[in-house]
């Protein structure tokens, strides 16, 4: 088998579809997958699809277009605000796209009626968190004009927490955008079709509140792919955290000083290291580096310690492993590392315990 490598295994991922659609479910949420982790996988997109996702969102239309012409049968949502130069993509390849921007809007508008296209959108309220988003006092003004524009169809509004700057979808945050949906369907004589209340930070707030008020979707890629919260990186009660593997070989190992010897100037990233002085030890080296993997992301399997890695190699303390030339080493990925392993193509995708449609729901 191929080395470096990912192993996935698609029927652990198919189970946490399942626990969070129930879980989300018993208060009347539904579950947008989102797939900009797994680089718009078509095989992983397809488990998610199977096991009842009806909405796969990225933020790359890349990555949309990759799962659609694999045939994944699905509606896509653009996840991040479409910019002024890609309209045209927008309208074509995706069927929904969360947007902020009134000068963009016009424009998705103005293709969609040129290619007879309806082009639905959700508009972004800014709550704090200060990535993208309208600010609440400007949503009515912004609303009343994408009502005239007749290439658009308002579906929803939404919003994004825990991303920019750590702030926490919580009981306010997620009344205060009820209340904007409900003041604007008043105002309006409209109907939101989806109130879209965050990611998977929003699991806290969710299991903690018992009336969710009108949020009644959410856009999860973290929970289902690591089995975690998005807030303190808990795991998530009955699902799995270890459905990604990778795997890398050692390519030598030695006895060899624990500190570099020589005149020390900068290194391969231009810092200049200091390492401590242990005598001897049995040092290894593995053939995967920073060019394939947020090396500061992965958490060895084995009792093996990283001492560092550069662009091709990466420096273990072999001491208690006794690893030789040939053996693997596997680690366990955090978000940056998983995304960057999906967005190389140096390192092999390998699907293990195949999931076939069982039509449980
Ligand atoms: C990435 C992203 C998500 C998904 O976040 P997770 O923490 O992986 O669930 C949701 N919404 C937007 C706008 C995103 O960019």
């Amino acid at each position: 088998m191929n080395l470096p490598r990912i192993d996935i295994d698609l029927a652990k991922i198919a189970h946490n579809v399942q626990q969070l659609k129930k879980l989300y479910g018993s208060k009347g949420i539904d579950i947008i997958g989102v797939t900009k982790v797994i680089g718009g996988n078509p095989i992983i997109a397809d488990v998610l699809v199977q096991n009842g996702i009806e909405i796969l969102a990225d933020s790359r239309i890349a990555n949309i277009i990759k799962m659609r012409r694999a045939g994944i049968r699905a509606q896509y949502l653009l996840l991040r605000t479409p910019a002024l130069s890609q309209v045209e993509n927008v309208v074509t390849h995706t069927n929904i796209s969360l947007n902020s921007e009134l000068e963009v809007l016009k424009k998705l508008s103005e293709y969609a009626l040129k290619n007879h296209i309806i082009h639905k959108v959700v508009l972004m309220v800014e709550l704090g968190d200060l990535r993208e988003g309208i600010m609440p006092s400007e949503m009515d003004a912004i609303v009343k004009v994408v009502l005239k524009l007749k290439g658009l169809a308002l579906v929803g509004i939404g919003t994004n927490l825990a991303c920019f700057g750590g702030i926490s979808p919580d009981e306010d945050k997620m009344n205060e955008l009820s209340s904007i949906a409900i003041r604007l369907e008043e105002k309006f004589k409209i109907t939101l079709a989806m109130v879209s209340g965050g990611n998977s930070a929003n699991y806290k707030w969710f299991t903690s509140s018992k009336d969710v008020g009108r949020i009644n979707s959410l856009r999860v890629g973290e929970s289902i792919f690591l089995g975690r919260e998005a807030l303190c990186r808990k795991p998530i009660l009955g699902l799995f955290t270890d459905i990604f593997t990778l795997m890398a070989e050692v390519i030598e190992a030695k006895r060899k000083p624990s500190q570099p010897y020589g005149t020390v100037y900068q290194n391969a990233s231009g810092n200049t290291p200091r390492f401590k002085n242990k005598g001897f030890m049995d040092r290894a080296v593995l053939a995967i580096g920073t060019q394939d993997v947020v090396v500061s992301g992965i958490t060895p399997k084995q009792e093996i310690i990283v001492l560092g890695a550069t662009s091709d190699h990466m420096l273990i303390d072999n001491t208690k492993t006794s690893l030789r030339v040939g053996n693997t080493v596997a680690f366990n990925l955090n978000y940056s590392a998983l995304l960057s392993v999906f967005c190389t193509p140096s390192i092999v995708k390998n699907t293990i315990n195949q999931y076939e449609c069982a039509n449980i729901l």
